[in-house]
């Protein structure tokens, strides 16, 4: 019903470049173009992180994280379209573009061993990343938890919206990765005791926005390991170019 009403108020264009939309992609809130522009994170990199690996030593995004976190990877890099989609699914009150994002998420393959689709009891369970129940409130609904539901719908993989962010992590942006790391430690608890993986094969799968320097979703598979997931892996939309910290 409201997606209708916004089909008749609003015209149809693309919500990044606002380029007019063909009838038949009117439900489609970025076009083929936009779309097409969004560059993809490709190898090599590193097979933990996904980040391009240095040129000299070891990598140094994951060098840190909590074991059973196996592999994170990243549909897009977030160049300015990008970007411009990433606010407006989080600032925009846009959460309808979540199903343009998955479009682009879906196509990234994770090491699960599950055929997509595999609606046995091994399929893989997504798990969003959560706001804080403040900005929860302030923005309507979870930004996350829209693309895992998606990407959900298109996989048929089950969500479990299981965490919660026990503490409000501020601004990430100017912080050196260590220090980003230490800004989100103990932010995430598990809320649904009830969940079932501990004696489940399933891989955790977190769902997140954006990837900055991974110090959020090593945050949230600590709190997944402490009770008991042993295989954990990420996804996002986006992954920022990170400048070099050294
Ligand atoms: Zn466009
Ligand atoms: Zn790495």
């Amino acid at each position: 019903m409201r997606s209708a009403l916004e089909q008749l108020l609003l015209p149809a264009e693309c919500v990044v470049c606002h380029a007019l939309a063909s009838f038949e992609r009117a439900r489609e809130l970025v076009c083929p173009l936009c779309r097409y522009r969004w560059r993809a994170v490709v190898p090599p990199w590193c097979e933990r992180c996904g980040q391009p690996e240095p040129v000299f030593g070891a990598c140094r995004i994951c060098a840190t994280w909590p074991a059973a976190l196996q592999c994170v990877r990243s549909a897009v890099w977030l160049d300015p379209g990008a970007r411009r989609a990433v606010h407006l699914l989080k600032y925009g009150g846009l959460p309808r573009i979540a199903s343009d994002l998955a479009a682009a998420l879906a196509r990234v393959s994770l090491p699960v061993g599950v055929g997509v689709g595999g609606g046995d009891g091994g399929s893989p369970v997504l798990v969003p990343v959560p706001l804080s129940a403040a900005r929860l409130r302030a923005r309507g609904y979870n930004q996350s938890e829209r693309l895992a539901r998606a990407l959900g719908d298109r996989w048929r993989w089950p969500v479990a919206d299981v965490l919660v962010r026990t503490r409000e992590t501020g601004s990430q942006t100017a912080l050196t990765p260590v220090a980003r790391l230490a800004n989100v430690a103990g932010a995430f608890e598990l809320c649904r005791v009830d969940f079932a993986f501990r004696n489940s094969n399933s891989a955790l799968v977190l769902v997140d926005d954006v990837f900055t320097t991974g110090a959020t979703i090593a945050a949230a598979a600590q709190a997944l390991e402490s009770a008991g997931a042993r295989g954990i892996m990420g996804i996002t939309f986006g992954r920022a170019v990170i400048p070099d910290f050294t």
